[in-house]
């Protein structure tokens, strides 16, 4: 679609040329199943065994730690489930926050449904957690904390190296979901015992996500069959989907510089320009935030009517009102920052990429302002008919 504004990154991201181009010959001429014995197979093995390698190396884990899963709804899953589950456990309590991605929160949630316990921590104004909530939420019992490392919807990042410190020192797993972060900051992995990661957020494929467990920590699998993936996770691996993760990998690490400056550039021309509206706020912490994320509000209006309005502009963004639930419940995210309900329905999510240029960025600002005018002048704020699209 060429003529159409991507800003919406953080749902996903296009594959770049050069992943595409590395992935290729494992479809069609290289296809063996990596447990293969033959030539086809042991191809396929050291393909995967190189990509494990490359990944390992940039998150500073030693290979064997890595688990490739099919994206980082499985990885969250298996860091929490397999905790739960690990040999020797039965019960216990589990702390998280209340702005985790649905991948944790429902997982945490199917937990304290089946025995276990759980404290979802608060989050100040910007979305920071505080360390010191975390060390006072720990109880005799928890097992395991799990603290996002960089929000998918207001893009706050987390003090995870001071979490993971206090975790340390009283022997608790702990476990980030560091999907959007992965590529964008240098991650603390020597304090994280789990982590989890996706292809599809940093210009690889769908369908391929990772779980670092390091060497110590104890989880039980939540596939089950050939016993692949050193027992931890089963199932023939997406071979072309793990040379993609880890050739997007190397393209992250190579022109990161250049690319999170230019992030953090129209990051800070938006939100210049979005003060300039009147009735907007920021939702997330203005610096300590991930590059690519960038969430306001503006009163008065509904989310879903603004990104529906940015779509017949040919602008493609997201809200963060939604509706994952038939009663407009605004994000859980937003209602924990303390987002007036008023102004928690009106959330306009801008997410930039690799591909992104300043004339993405002149397309939006040129229509937004009108765009929210005209639908303010339509209406009183009228809540309903919204209809429903998950954002990630
Ligand atoms: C997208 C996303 C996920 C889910 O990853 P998939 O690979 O799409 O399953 C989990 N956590 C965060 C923070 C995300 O942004």
């Amino acid at each position: 679609m060429p003529d159409r504004v991507y800003l919406d990154n953080s749902a996903t991201t296009p594959v770049a040329p050069e992943v595409f181009d590395a992935m290729r010959p494992y479809f069609d001429s290289a296809y063996g199943n990596a447990s293969s014995l033959h030539a086809f197979g042991r191809e396929a093995r050291r393909a995967v065994e190189e990509s494990r390698a490359t990944i390992a190396e940039f998150l500073h884990v030693l290979p064997e730690e890595i688990v490739f899963t099919s994206g980082a709804t499985e990885a969250d899953n298996l860091a929490i489930l397999g905790s739960a589950y690990a040999p020797g456990r039965s019960g216990g309590h589990i702390v998280s926050t209340k702005i985790e991605h649905h991948a944790v929160l429902h997982s945490v949630d199917w937990l304290t449904s089946h025995g276990f316990e759980a404290t979802l921590l608060d989050v100040d104004a910007t979305g920071h957690v505080d360390p010191d909530q975390v060390r006072a939420a720990l109880r005799k019992d928890t097992f395991l904390v799990s603290v996002i490392a960089g929000s998918n919807e207001i893009g706050t990042l987390e003090p995870i190296a001071e979490i993971g410190a206090i975790c340390r020192e009283r022997r608790i797993a702990f476990h980030t979901d560091a999907v959007q972060a992965f590529g964008k900051i240098d991650l603390p992995t020597p304090s994280v015992d789990l982590l989890s990661a996706s292809a599809h957020k940093l210009h690889g494929p769908k369908g391929v996500g990772l779980l670092v467990v390091r060497k110590k920590t104890r989880i039980s699998p939540t596939m089950h069959g050939g016993g692949h993936e050193r027992g931890r996770r089963s199932g023939t691996e997406n071979v072309p989907g793990i040379v993609g993760f880890a050739a997007a990998t190397r393209l992250a690490a190579r022109e990161h510089d250049e690319v999170v400056a230019r992030m953090r550039r129209f990051r800070a021309r938006l939100m210049e320009a979005v003060a300039s509206i009147p009735g907007t706020r920021l939702n997330g912490h203005p610096t300590d935030s991930l590059p690519h994320i960038v969430n306001f509000s503006f009163q008065g209006i509904e989310g879903e009517s603004l990104v529906m309005r940015l779509d017949e502009q040919g602008i493609a963004a997201s809200t963060g009102s939604a509706c994952s639930s038939p009663d407009l419940e605004p994000s859980h995210v937003l209602v924990a920052i303390g987002v007036p309900l008023s102004m928690a329905h009106g959330s306009l999510r801008i997410s930039t990429g690799r591909q992104t240029t300043d004339a993405d960025i002149d397309r939006l600002l040129d229509v937004l302002p009108r765009v929210v005018k005209d639908l303010r002048d339509l209406s009183p704020f009228k809540v309903g008919e919204a209809t429903c699209t998950p954002s990630e």
